[in-house]
């Protein structure tokens, strides 16, 4: 089994009581066994950036019912629960329905937090508008409330907004984005909007602030104003990630988003827009954004941000990690478990396998720690103690 804290891999039993792993350690029984024998024990998944039900209405937002776009979310639920995800947290497009829906056992998928829209000031990202027919709420659901704000109170009235909606992130779009237009060193939060975005998030039962940030300079602002993570962050510089490290703010590199696929997948052309026409330079900077905030200690949790590639190659983010963001598979591993848990504030209760731990757990075929096609190694998931995958 993996200790992720450590990065050591040890041979151990687990043993599952109900929800919890209630002890680990060597010649345990239990009433029930499963041999794992030449295989590898890891913590589940946790994806702090994703869209779960974006994969339909990404091609088709303006004629989707709202059901069909909810409904969509499940079979992508059932994959991301088959490849050991057992947690998510939701960038946009998830309301607090789908997070009910896996908590009352109707939809079988990994335990959601939700943060519904991306709060932008007027023109930003999450500002949906046309020249030709104004407001665009293409959702039209008062799940998913109004995004746009300006100026401090606004951004607090945003914030009471998406709690009253039952967000328990608030998602801010501080930049531009390379498939959106540009700006991507934008600074479209004022630092007195993104302090009462932060204040205002913190006095609503402690809910923390991810910022959508490419540019350096709206990463830095962001920390400072105590902003928990940071999402992206493509073009971070020096100055920047000396912020999130003084600041304990986290790093979620979404690499997914600009990498070349790893060997043996096929390429899509169709996602390739994403990064925008300078493929190439927007990856090699990129890679040097996480190995330049790993080397001054900020702290870097993992996030796919599918489907801007599908979700079916959610942990190849994990091989991202540790090869083009230089953390190495330990560095991975721990990204994708123990790193995630800390960021979502869930660290007392999952994210590695201990006493007392939700018994959240994926069997991995081969006792390696190589982390190159992970997804073909997957052959058991059980989350709550349960066998789900
Ligand atoms: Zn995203």
């Amino acid at each position: 089994m993996l200790d992720v804290a450590s990065g050591a891999v040890a041979r151990a039993d687990v043993v599952v009581a109900g929800d919890r792993v209630a002890a680990v350690g060597a010649g345990l029984d239990g009433d029930e066994a499963v041999d794992c024998a030449g295989q590898l024990v890891v913590p589940g998944f946790i994806d702090c950036h994703t869209h779960v039900t974006l994969a339909a209405s990404r091609d088709e937002p303006f004629t989707l019912p709202r059901s069909a776009r909810v409904l969509s979310a499940v079979p992508v639920l059932r994959t991301l629960l088959g490849l050991g995800v057992t947690t998510v947290r939701d960038a946009w497009g998830a309301d607090a329905g789908t997070r009910l829906a896996v908590r009352r056992g109707w939809v079988e998928g990994p335990d959601i937090l939700v943060s519904l829209r991306q709060v932008s000031t007027t023109g930003g990202i999450g500002d949906h508008w046309s020249p030709r027919l104004g407001p665009v709420d293409f959702f039209g659901d008062p799940a998913l409330p109004d995004p746009v704000f300006d100026g401090a109170d606004g951004a607090r009235a945003v914030v009471r907004r998406m709690v009253r909606a039952g967000a328990d992130w608030i998602k801010v779009a501080a930049t531009g984005s390379m498939a959106a237009g540009g700006g991507v060193t934008d600074r479209r939060i004022t630092p007195a909007e993104m302090a009462a975005l932060v204040d205002e998030a913190e006095r609503q039962g402690g809910r923390g602030v991810m910022v959508h940030a490419h540019g350096a300079r709206a990463a830095e602002e962001a920390a400072r104003a105590g902003a928990r993570s940071v999402e992206h962050g493509v073009f971070l510089d020096e100055a920047a990630v000396a912020a999130m490290a003084e600041a304990g703010t986290w790093l979620v590199p979404t690499l997914s988003v600009t990498q070349p696929r790893p060997p043996g997948q096929e390429a899509d052309p169709g996602a390739e827009f994403e990064a925008g026409d300078d493929v190439e330079a927007h990856a090699a900077a990129h890679r040097a954004s996480v190995r330049l905030a790993a080397e001054a200690g900020v702290r870097i949790a993992m996030g796919t941000d599918s489907p801007v590639r599908p979700h079916g190659e959610a942990l190849s983010e994990i091989a991202h990690l540790a090869g083009p963001g230089g953390l190495g598979a330990a560095g991975a591993f721990r990204a994708a478990t123990l790193e995630a848990a800390r960021l979502l504030g869930l660290a007392d209760d999952r994210g590695e396998i201990a006493a007392g731990k939700r018994a959240d757990l994926v069997l991995l075929d081969g006792e390696g720690l190589d982390t190159a096609g992970l997804a073909g190694r997957v052959r058991g998931v059980w989350r709550d103690g349960r066998r789900v995958a």
